[in-house]
């Protein structure tokens, strides 16, 4: 088969996709003729027409033959692949995860470098949120139909070469000017962090090590202006502490939990809603006049009792037993990041597990660790159920999990820890953070005047158990009625 294809319409960093993309364009094959002819013998072998997704990824080219690759694209292929992607994953190889958690299973794109036919590892890799060489931020679903394209050989959500089964175009380059447009540079690398990854500027020696959690993190916060240091010193204990997960680390680690969850409450309480205290009060008991409707709901006062709900993933948001409602002996107190929580942990433990030292230190920065995280993610959360009060108070609902799910992900912070691993140096880590740029919103409490908050005082708790108790004092037909409709509208407000 003779292949139309030349070898400047290959560029720096450029991935397989883009590339046999071209070739699909140029030549007007399938994708699947070009998996079959480029494919190795495992792919030869196969009579079925279809060919796993296996087969087709593209990271390690696993399912193709390499001389095949290099005779027709004039290229190797296969090894430089290997070489971007080690120079964009070597700072962080102490975190050993499958390359596909660093190269999502999602094309991630920028529309101006694939109208010029280019696709690259830096779009793919996940550190990175904005094409480096034009600083807009990356497509990872089709703008018209909002489908998502597998980083795959395949037909999965492509119809035409570039183009979205939708029909949408991904690059305008599909014009009489290709061969032109596609032989043209990409250009220069505009952001300073990732030119300096590529030209090895910020490797990390190897005298330190990252930690942070791949979605949660991007390639600038490696930038000298993201960087808040801060210094741990520990005093070395004579008595080490014992190292993994034990009984009475776990019980130590919730216990910093929720006093971390509760400095954050108090501060939120005290500072951010000191003039909503009786507004909270009324939410949460679910004060109401007799014989009237619920009287509309604070949004500060929502959005409190909602985050408090849904970061101890209580079952009830109203009457909240007075006093202490954490257990901590049956887990952390911040349930709804339990997960990312753990996963940290034991990445940490697994990154500092050879270390010939005592692991004090090691304990003390990890609880560091938690507390920063805890605390910053406590917060934004807060500000992600401010941002949804107002919606929230006028529907007298709250979001379905699958919206929380999101919210969770945007309040978890971005950030990353560096920790020397330098026997005589090993009690310093720093934090590496974006800087704050968070608006407040501001909204009227229904209950500002002396005469509202005289009413709340005047209203009754109307919680399912006091409008039980009442039935059960006089089953009468307006006593059930009202049962029904406290139910009704706590169902709408329970997550
Ligand atoms: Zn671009
Ligand atoms: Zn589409
Ligand atoms: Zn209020």
């Amino acid at each position: 088969m003779n292949y139309v294809w030349r070898k400047e319409w290959i560029k720096a960093y450029e991935t397989p996709w883009s590339i046999f993309e071209k070739l699909a364009f140029s030549n007007r094959v399938e994708r699947n003729d070009i998996l079959r002819f480029f494919g190795g013998n495992d792919v030869k072998k196969i009579k079925n027409p279809n060919i796993g997704d296996s087969r087709r990824e593209l990271i390690q080219l696993s399912g193709f033959n390499t001389d095949l690759l290099n005779n027709v694209l004039n290229f190797d292929l296969i090894g430089n692949c290997q070489q971007s992607i080690n120079s964009l994953i070597e700072p962080f190889k102490n975190f050993h995860e499958p390359l596909d958690q660093w190269f999502p299973k999602v094309l991630h794109w920028c529309p101006a470098c694939l109208s010029k036919g280019y696709h690259s590892w830096f779009h793919q890799f996940i550190l990175i949120k904005n094409c480096p060489f034009h600083g807009t931020v990356l497509h990872d679903c089709c703008p018209k139909c909002g489908g998502h394209i597998p980083f795959l050989l395949s037909d999965k959500g492509l119809s035409y070469p570039f183009t979205c089964v939708c029909g949408y175009s991904l690059s305008s380059s599909i014009c009489s000017e290709w061969k032109v447009v596609w032989g043209e540079p990409v250009g220069d690398i505009q952001d300073s962090t990732v030119k300096a990854l590529v030209s090895r500027a910020a490797r990390t020696n190897s005298q330190s090590q990252w930690l942070f959690m791949l979605q949660h993190m991007t390639i600038n916060l490696i930038a000298e202006e993201c960087q808040h240091r801060a210094f741990v010193r520990s005093v070395e204990n004579k008595e080490s502490e014992q190292w993994g997960d034990s009984k009475r680390l776990q019980l130590e680690f919730n216990h910093r939990n929720k006093e971390v969850f509760k400095a954050v409450e108090r501060f939120i309480r005290k500072k951010m809603l000191k003039n909503h205290r009786h507004c909270i009060n009324a939410l949460q008991c679910l004060l109401k006049a007799e014989g009237e409707d619920f009287p509309p709901i604070c949004p500060y006062a929502y959005a409190y009792v909602f985050w408090r709900t849904t970061v101890l993933k209580s079952k009830n948001f109203y009457s909240i037993p007075w006093g202490d409602d954490i257990d901590e002996k049956n887990g952390i107190a911040t349930q709804i990041i339990s997960d990312k929580l753990s996963y940290l942990r034991s990445r940490f433990w697994s990154h500092t597990s050879g270390e010939y030292r005592t692991h004090n230190t090691r304990l003390i920065q990890l609880y560091w660790i938690m507390d920063k995280i805890t605390a910053k993610f406590c917060f934004n959360f807060f500000r992600q159920w401010l941002h949804q009060a107002g919606k929230g108070v006028s529907d007298v609902k709250v979001p379905s999990w699958q919206h929380i799910d999101k919210m969770v992900d945007s309040s978890f912070p971005l950030m990353a820890f560096k920790y020397s691993i330098v026997p005589s140096d090993n009690n310093l880590i720093e934090c590496y953070c974006m800087p704050e740029t968070t608006k407040n919103i501001r909204y009227e409490c229904p209950f500002l005047t002396k005469a509202s908050i005289q009413a709340l005082r005047e209203m009754k708790s109307h919680s399912p158990q006091a409008v039980a108790m009442k039935i059960y004092d006089n089953p009468n037909e307006q006593n059930k009625e009202l049962q029904r409709n406290v139910e009704k509208y706590v169902r709408n407000l329970m997550t």
